[in-house]
């Protein structure tokens, strides 16, 4: 699996394009082999996730985005599941109403931002502000889209001072989308997580893959990449997601702190 993760990053030369993408795709992995290397890979994350927090000084920024029912929740679920929740940070961003509404976009992604020595993870995010906000006219074009270069501004700001993002975008066919709406309709159980809106955004969808792809082309930097996840499939959407987690973390090196003292001669009764 290592090697198809490269085969998901968007870089800026690579002019990808969500049509150039199979949504079904799983690299040549089964669903039972999938689900055992999370397993594992859950608990090398819960590790790392320790040693970031005793280390104290750097941040991972964990941002998720996709369409309705993409599986950003899901997702959550099960790669976050074992991580120590005092050292993670989950914010889900909606329309934005009262403080919100009176600063500019980036005001409240910076206000949710994990501290050093946590995982954040933003269900949606400022990447919003040039999707739906795009998608639905919400502000003139003349200020969306200047929000491409604002936001690579932003996020090498936070790169620069310790903070590692990375971004994923959960890519579901317009078929499986139907599928899980009508799972949320027909299941009593999943009935609260279906709304009407959802079916009205379906209208848009090559609205939102144009305005996707863009964030894809203007977006992806050696600083923040973003990664495509084929997420039809749920196991492997959990194991990309969990795999590229775990392999950034490895690659921080991180270190437990040394002592503050000399420990060698403490006493005490
Ligand atoms: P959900 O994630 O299903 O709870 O839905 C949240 C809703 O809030 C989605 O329809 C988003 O498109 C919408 N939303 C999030 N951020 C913004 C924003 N900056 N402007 C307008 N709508 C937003
Ligand atoms: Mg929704």
């Amino acid at each position: 699996m290592n090697h198809a993760v490269s085969k998901l990053i968007v870089t800026p030369e690579k002019h990808l394009k969500l049509g150039d993408i199979d949504p079904d795709e799983s690299h040549g992995m089964t669903k039972e082999a999938a689900l055992d290397a999370l397993v594992q890979c859950q608990k090398r994350l819960s590790v790392l996730q320790y040693l970031l927090y005793a280390e104290g000084r750097r941040a991972l920024l964990v941002v998720l985005q996709g369409i309705d029912a993409a599986g950003k929740d899901g997702t959550i679920r099960r790669v976050m599941s074992g991580l120590n929740p005092q050292g993670v940070r989950v914010t889900p961003f909606k329309v934005p109403e009262g403080a919100e509404k009176r600063h500019d976009y980036l005001w409240r992604i910076h206000n949710s931002l994990p501290e050093y020595g946590q995982i954040g993870i933003f269900n949606r995010s400022h990447y919003e502000d040039v999707l739906v906000v795009r998608v639905h006219g919400l502000v003139p074009k003349s200020v969306w889209s200047k929000r491409y270069r604002q936001i690579n501004d932003f996020e090498r700001m936070l790169s620069e001072n310790n903070v590692r993002i990375l971004k994923f975008l959960l890519y579901i066919s317009k078929e499986e989308q139907a599928k899980r709406f009508r799972q949320r309709l027909e299941d009593k159980r999943k009935n609260w997580k279906f709304s009407p809106d959802d079916v009205k955004e379906r209208q848009y969808w090559d609205a939102y893959i144009d305005a996707y792809n863009d964030v894809l082309e203007k977006c992806s930097t050696d600083y923040a990449p973003w990664y495509v996840i084929p997420a039809n499939k749920k196991w492997f959407r959990n194991l990309a997601v969990a795999q590229i987690v775990l392999e950034t973390l490895e690659s921080m090196k991180l270190k437990s702190p040394k002592p503050t003292a000399d420990l060698s001669n403490i006493q005490f009764e």
